[in-house]
């Protein structure tokens, strides 16, 4: 039965973070109106106003985890991509949920970005001599539908994704920057250059990194010192823009256009890991420059996991409830 569920459902997997209650419940008079079930870690619930709803997820992280417990959930599937897979892993929520509190971390407790790399250095340092692996890293930002090279010499300049010319159906982005990396030095020195040259050319960055896709994509190749054997494969680490609905008659001009932006490529996301999932023939990867950019990422034997991540206030219900309902589309088979 187990093996049959994960024949249909793929490597896809949905999981939850419930961010604790900070500073902002006292001030407000918000609480916390989410509770867990002891015997089933699968299970969410919210409880308002004598209302009562249940979400089935594949698992549920209390406010209490921290970042190594949630690291050492994932940790198997990051390692994978030295066996030649393709990753991602999502990031999905409203503003302050904490999608970039489990991504990117604090200076003092990093996130899944910088444990993922450390775990590879270590992993790859096992396997010398017999293998040789090199790691780079691009971080790309979509703000807009638009892509941007975080890693170049000019952050402003627009990426394209091109179809490799060869007849693989592979896509590439010519131009994008990769570096070479090997030691957390390395790792604090690039994540340093993404940061500035996405605060470049944007007046308030905690805004616009609501607004727009980070990704952080690993790509580990390695070669056997022996055989000659090959493998290559590909993580990708993405901090998504704040899920939360605009109100339409409210945003015009600018906010307007991302709000739209913003949705678009959401729901696409949403369409696509949907359609695999649920094994549909076609999958709409065209949808968005998110989907197509990870097009090789997704499709395939690639391994993916949505962290939908949960404010547990009840000022946040309606939207906790939005996400937490984009999680069981995401899941429905
Ligand atoms: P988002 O990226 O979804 O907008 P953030 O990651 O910036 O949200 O989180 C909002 C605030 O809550 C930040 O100050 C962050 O450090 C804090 N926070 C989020 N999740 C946690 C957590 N699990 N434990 C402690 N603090 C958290
Ligand atoms: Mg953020």
């Amino acid at each position: 039965c187990h093996d049959e569920l994960v024949r249909l459902r793929g490597n896809i997997r949905v999981f939850c973070r419930v961010r604790p209650v900070g500073q902002e419940a006292g001030s407000s008079g918000s609480r916390s109106i989410v509770t867990f079930n002891p015997d089933d870690d699968a299970l969410l619930h919210l409880a308002n106003k004598g209302k009562l709803m249940t979400f089935e997820l594949d698992k549920v992280f209390p406010p209490q985890t921290t970042q190594e417990e949630v690291f050492q959930e994932v940790q198997s599937l990051i390692t994978s991509c030295i066996d030649g897979y393709n990753v991602c892993i999502f990031a999905y929520g409203q503003t302050g949920a904490g999608k970039t509190y489990t991504m990117e971390g604090v200076a003092d407790n990093p996130g899944i970005n910088q444990r993922a790399l450390q775990l590879l250095f270590a992993e790859v340092s096992e396997k010398a001599p017999d293998w040789e692996f090199r790691i780079t890293v691009s971080m790309v930002e979509i703000y807009n539908e638009t892509l941007r090279n975080l890693l170049g010499d000019n952050p402003s300049e627009r990426l394209e994704i091109k179809m490799c010319p060869d007849g693989s159906g592979q896509l590439y982005v010519p131009g994008l920057t990769e570096i070479s990396v090997q030691s957390v030095e390395d790792i604090n020195r690039v994540f340093n250059l993404g940061y500035v040259n996405r605060a470049t050319a944007c007046t308030n960055l905690n805004e616009h990194s609501s607004r727009s896709h980070a990704l952080l994509i690993v790509t580990v190749a390695g070669v056997n010192t022996t055989t000659g054997h090959r493998t290559s494969g590909k993580l990708n680490l993405v901090d998504l823009a704040g899920s939360e609905r605009i109100s339409r008659s409210g945003a015009e001009g600018c906010r307007l256009r991302e709000a739209q932006c913003i949705n678009k490529s959401l729901a696409a996301l949403g369409d696509v890991i949907h359609a695999l999932r649920s094994r549909q023939p076609h999958v709409p990867f065209r949808n968005s420059r998110l989907t197509y950019l990870l097009q090789d990422s997704l499709s395939g034997d690639s391994k993916t996991l949505m962290m939908v991540q949960v404010s547990p206030l009840d000022s946040n219900m309606s939207e906790s409830v939005c996400s937490l309902k984009f999680a069981q589309r995401v899941r429905s088979v």
